[in-house]
């Protein structure tokens, strides 16, 4: 991205209305402990600086509405293109329902295949904001696939816990962007305990899905999509299959927003569908309830949508619901894979299960005379499955942690929990590379952190990388030969003079054509050598483990 901003952001409790300012790792308020906070933004300055104007000249893409977006530095954002997904006219659809205003926004385009683009490019880019390298996500699979893929771009190690209902073709795929993949035997509630658990004890940075203040953030661009394909105007209703929420919580605050800045008359009425299975959301609204109870045994094959304890998430959607109104309605899994085959048929839209929930959903509407025929309606087409060829990643692709056993969905005894988070093996190799070249160190600690646990410390010369390697002793020192000032040779020659380093196993990654005194010389000293431009990460990943026996 060209442009840079430093921006004024404040958070918001959703709870008392305590305001602080925005620093990026805040998570509850200070005043009463609400765990749900709200960016909010200068809007009134926006509004003075003909924004509208501005965005006509703009790329396409979510990240055209960066002042609204909770990233301080423009510089720190991951976009692989998300956003300015189409609204496309529904045809046959909107005949065979008698609506003449349908639109379907077609979330299926997204680089990963689901509206969870936007939220990863945004969480991901906050992450690099932060400096963080390191993180855990809890998913039922799509959160999992887009974070693997922005924090492989990023180099940010992902631990992604996925239930194991979770269609196996959804944890290849993000086994396959190089996240570790984590199965757990369990709930998706389940899920979130034991995946917060074990950042809790690693120390790692967790996403708290739709606690994360990148989570609705992301969510509302699209209402400002919508609201800008439809002329600068609110549609009547926005639908979407839901699971925690985010999406409709997020879109009714990009049109609140969209309001202050002259730019919508309106937010939208919002419709939810969940699973017959799992929803408990939609059986609180029907009974006017603004608490809902959970769902501890989610029944649905639907997995995307298995959240059975949607907390105050809900909470925030009924009120919502309350002001602007709204319409729930549940879906089974058989209405929902009868819509999944019609809408492809009739439409040409391949959805998955969860999108297809939300159809099932819109059918129901429509026959209840919730929706008018004038109405123009919106619904989210959240997602696209996407397969993945089995024989690319092997059998070796996840870790299995078995919590069915333990307790009941996640009132877990504490020592089970743990000893069941023991399965995963998180044995941490130390990892010294002294390479002058920021793009081939970043590349190398990328390529073993998604291979294992390896904590990789960089030195960008010789000097420092000796001090490097004396402060932290690593299990293996990876080093480039020509550096400025002192050489790789000079390097390997002081750590092989010196006894207490001299035990340390070193690889030689380099550019350079040796000599055959060169060669001859190394070859005493070192464990492997790589030629850097023709190494692939086996070779790299093999020469270490080799290395470390
Ligand atoms: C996550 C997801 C949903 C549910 O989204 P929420 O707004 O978080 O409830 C629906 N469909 C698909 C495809 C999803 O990935
Ligand atoms: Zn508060």
């Amino acid at each position: 991205m060209s442009f840079t901003t430093t921006k004024h952001i404040e958070l918001c409790c959703t709870n008392c209305g305590h305001r602080m300012v925005y620093e990026g790792r805040q998570t509850t308020c200070p005043r009463c402990g609400e765990t749900i906070l709200e960016a909010c933004y200068d809007l009134e300055m926006l509004r003075q600086t003909n924004w509208v104007d501005q965005l006509a000249t703009r790329k396409l893409g979510m990240w055209r509405y960066h002042e609204l977006l909770p990233i301080l530095n423009t510089e720190h954002i991951m976009t692989m293109g998300e956003g300015s997904t189409p609204m496309l006219k529904a045809q046959n659809l909107g005949v065979m329902l008698g609506l003449k205003n349908l639109y379907i926004k077609d979330e299926r385009q997204g680089p990963t295949g689901s509206f969870k683009d936007r939220q990863a490019s945004v969480a991901i880019s906050v992450l690099r904001e932060l400096n963080i390298s390191e993180a855990v996500v809890a998913s039922t699979g799509n959160v999992a696939i887009a974070y693997a893929a922005y924090a492989a771009r990023a180099g940010i190690k992902l631990w992604a816990f996925l239930t194991s209902q979770v269609p196996g073709e959804k944890m290849r795929e993000a086994a396959l962007y190089g996240a570790e993949v984590i199965k757990v035997t369990g709930t998706y509630d389940a899920t979130k305990a034991v995946a917060a658990r074990f950042a809790q004890s690693k120390n790692l940075f967790l996403d708290r899905g739709v606690k994360t203040i990148a989570a609705i953030e992301s969510m509302k661009t699209m209402a400002y999509e919508i609201a800008e394909d439809l002329g600068w105007r609110a549609p009547d209703w926005f639908i979407q299959g839901v699971s925690g929420g985010m999406g409709p919580i997020g879109v009714a605050k990009g049109f609140q927003e969209l309001i202050e800045l002259g730019l919508a008359d309106k937010v939208p009425s919002i419709g939810i569908v969940q699973s017959e299975g799992c929803a408990p959301m939609i059986h609180a609204f029907k009974a006017g309830q603004r608490i809902a109870v959970p769902v501890e045994n989610p029944q649905t094959l639907i997995a995307t949508l298995s959240t059975g304890r949607p907390g105050r998430a809900y909470e925030i959607l009924w009120s919502l619901m309350q002001e602007y109104g709204g319409t729930a309605e549940t879906a089974s899994d058989e209405e929902a894979f009868e819509a999944m085959r019609l809408l492809a048929r009739v439409d040409g839209l391949s959805v998955e299960p969860a999108t297809a929930v939300a159809f099932a959903g819109l059918f129901k509407m429509v026959r209840s005379g919730m929706l008018k025929p004038d109405d123009v309606v919106v619904i989210n087409c959240s997602g696209h499955t996407l397969p993945v060829e089995k024989h690319i990643l092997g059998d070796q692709w996840a870790r299995q942690v078995d919590v069915s056993k333990v307790g009941q969905t996640i009132s877990l005894p504490e020592e089970g929990l743990l000893s069941a988070l023991e399965q995963v093996d998180t044995t941490v190799r130390r990892v010294v590379v002294i390479e002058d070249k920021l793009d081939a160190a970043r590349l190398i600690s990328r390529i073993l952190q998604t291979r294992g646990q390896y904590r990789v410390e960089i030195a960008a010369d010789g000097m420092s990388g000796l001090e490097l390697v004396r402060e932290t002793r690593p299990d293996v020192i990876i080093t480039d030969l020509m550096m400025p000032g002192m050489d790789g040779f000079q390097v390997i020659d002081i750590l092989k003079s010196d006894e207490t380093l001299s035990q340390i196993p070193i690889i030689v990654l380099t550019a350079k054509e040796l000599t055959p005194r060169e060669r001859e010389r190394l070859s005493n000293q070192i464990d492997a050598l790589l030629q850097k431009g023709g190494f692939v990460d086996e070779e790299l990943l093999q020469s270490i483990i080799k290395t470390l026996q």
